[in-house]
C-alpha cells in the first residue's frame, strides 16, 4: 500500500492512477485466489480495495480519492467516521463484548429506550439484530406471532434480505433459483407501483393485485398475516410509489386484519427526509425494521413494534426463542446511541432533504434530453436515474452498471440498481458540500451522456 493521501471528507476526487491502479489491481488477483468465487467480481476494470473513508469521501489503495455516492451501501448516512461516532467508541472500549440476552451490556438498555423515542408508538419494544436480514427474519417471525397467520404478500422487485426467511420475501431469481427449494413458498408477490409503465392513478392495479392476494392466500393455501414493503424500494430501482398508494394499502391492511411491516433499513434514519420514510408517505405500519445507518457502520439493525404486537413472542423463561451472539452488542450500541443523537442534534432528515433536492434538480436540469434517461427521481437522499431502450419502457440492461464503471474513473463511487441493472442508484451522505454536488452532477451527467 502506498502512502495513504490526507482526506478530509470534503475533497472534490483525486484521481492519481486509472482505477483499479496496480496495487488495487494485485489484491484483486490475490481476493481471486482465497475467497468463495460469487462474493466479490474481480474483472478488469473493477474493484478498488479502500484504504481509508472519510466524510463522503474515500481513498483506495492507490492513493485515488473519491466520493462516495453510495454511503458504502446506504451506511454512511452522517459521513464515513463521524465524529459523534468514533468519539463514542473511544468512550465505549472497556466493555467490547457483552452476553446480549443473558447479562445484557449496558449500552443496549440505553439504545432500546432511545429507539422507543424515534419510533412511531410511545409503548414501543424492540428487537436487536445485527444486519438487515436478520432484522426482516425477527419481524417476519412476530407477525407471524401477532396474526397467528404464516402466509405473506411481498412485491416484485423488493429486497428484503438473503438469509432463508427475508429472501422468501425476495422475489427476484438471481438470488433465489438455486434454493428455491428451501425457501418457504407462502409468500405472494404482487407488482409494486410503477408510474412510469402504469398510468393508473395511485397504482390501483397494484392495489387491485393486493386486494386479490389477501383473498386468495399465499401460494401454499397459507392465510396471509402479513405484508411486507419498502416504502421507496431501493435495490430495485429507487421505485418511489405514486402519491395516495402507501395510505390505500394501510387501510387495506387494517380492513383485512393484516399486519403491515415496513422495511426501511434503507429509507428510516432519516435518508429519505424524515425520521421514517413512511411518515412522508402515508404508510402506516405496525412493525418497522431499520439497520444501515443506524449503527455509524457498525453492524446493528432493529425490528419495532408496538408493546401488543411485540407481546405476542411468549415471555423468556430463560431460554430466548430468537436471539444470536452478538445480539445487543456494546460497541454497536454505542455507536447507535451517537447517530440517534447526531440526527436528532443536526437535523439530518432536513439535511438529506435539502440535498436530495439540489442533487437531483442539478442531475434533471443537466440531463435533459439526454437519449435513454426515463428519470431522474427521488426522495431526499435516495435517488436514481432509470434509463429505458428507445420505446422509452424496456429497461436498458445493465447501463446503470456500465455508467458507475465509466464515473468511477472520474472519481465517482456509485452501486446500478434494478432487476435489469437499469438505473443508477445514489444514496450519498449527508455530509456533501456544495462542491461535491456540484461536482456529481457535472461530471455524472456528462458520464452518463456519454456512455450508452
Ligand atoms: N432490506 C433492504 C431494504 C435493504 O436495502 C437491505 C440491504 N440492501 C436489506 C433489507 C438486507 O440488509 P443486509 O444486507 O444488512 O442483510
Amino acid at each position: 500500500m502506498i502512502n495513504p493521501p490526507l482526506i478530509s471528507g470534503r475533497d472534490l476526487p483525486a484521481i492519481r492512477v486509472r482505477p483499479p491502479g496496480p496495487i488495487s489491481a494485485a489484491m484483486g488477483q490475490r481476493l481471486h485466489d482465497v475467497e468463495s468465487r460469487n462474493i466479490t467480481f474481480v474483472g478488469p476494470e473493477w474493484p478498488v480495495f479502500w484504504s481509508q473513508a472519510l466524510g463522503a469521501n474515500v481513498a483506495d489503495a492507490d492513493g485515488n480519492i473519491y466520493i462516495d455516492l453510495t454511503s458504502a451501501f446506504g451506511v454512511a448516512l452522517l459521513g464515513h467516521a463521524n465524529d459523534a461516532v468514533l468519539s463514542a467508541l473511544k468512550e465505549g472500549t472497556s466493555l467490547i463484548h457483552g452476553m446480549g440476552d443473558i447479562h445484557p451490556p449496558a449500552p443496549k438498555l440505553r439504545l432500546l429506550e432511545k429507539l422507543v423515542t424515534f419510533s412511531p408508538w410511545p409503548n414501543a419494544k424492540v428487537i436487536l439484530s445485527t444486519g438487515g436480514s436478520e432484522a426482516v427474519e425477527a419481524a417476519l417471525k412476530t407477525a407471524t406471532l401477532a396474526s397467528g397467520r404464516p402466509g405473506v404478500l411481498a412485491f416484485q422487485g423488493a429486497y428484503h434480505g438473503l438469509t432463508a426467511g427475508s429472501l422468501s420475501a425476495t422475489p427476484r431469481p438471481h438470488f433465489r433459483s438455486l434454493f428455491e427449494d428451501q425457501l418457504y413458498n407462502g409468500v405472494a408477490f404482487v407488482p409494486f407501483p410503477d408510474p412510469l409503465r402504469d398510468p393508473s392513478p395511485d397504482g390501483r392495479s397494484s392495489l387491485e393485485a393486493v386486494r386479490r392476494a389477501l383473498a386468495q392466500g399465499a401460494p401454499n393455501g397459507d392465510p396471509i398475516g402479513s405484508i411486507i414493503i419498502e416504502p421507496v424500494q431501493a435495490r430495485g430501482g429507487v421505485r418511489i410509489p405514486p402519491d395516495g398508494f402507501m395510505s390505500m394499502l394501510s387501510s387495506m391492511a387494517a380492513e383485512h386484519d393484516v399486519l403491515l411491516i415496513a422495511d426501511e433499513i434503507m429509507t428510516g434514519m432519516g435518508r429519505c427526509g424524515a425520521t421514517l420514510a413512511s411518515s412522508l408517505l402515508g404508510l402506516e405500519p405496525d412493525i418497522v425494521v431499520v439497520g444501515k445507518a443506524l449503527g455509524g457502520g457498525l453492524p446493528i439493525s432493529a425490528s419495532i413494534a408496538s408493546a401488543h404486537i411485540m407481546d405476542a413472542w411468549p415471555a423468556s423463561t430463560g431460554e430466548a426463542i430468537h436471539t444470536s451472539t452478538f445480539l445487543g452488542h456494546p460497541l454497536s450500541c454505542t455507536a447507535a446511541c451517537a447517530v440517534l443523537d447526531t440526527i436528532q442534534a443536526h437535523k439530518i432528515p432536513d439535511e438529506a432533504d435539502r440535498l436530495g433536492n439540489s442533487l437531483r434538480e442539478g442531475l434533471r436540469e443537466r440531463l435533459v434530453g439526454a437519449p435513454g434517461v426515463a428519470e431522474v427521481r427521488g426522495l431526499g437522499l435516495l435517488l436514481g436515474i432509470e434509463f429505458v431502450e428507445e420505446d422509452g419502457v424496456s429497461p436498458d440492461r445493465g447501463r446503470g452498471a456500465r455508467v458507475a464503471e465509466e464515473a468511477l474513473l472520474e472519481g465517482l463511487i456509485l452501486l446500478p440498481g434494478g432487476d435489469h441493472g437499469h438505473v443508477l442508484e445514489l444514496t450519498p451522505p449527508a455530509t456533501l458540500t456544495e462542491a461535491q454536488v456540484e461536482y456529481t452532477c457535472s461530471t455524472l451527467s456528462s458520464v452518463i451522456r456519454r456512455t450508452p
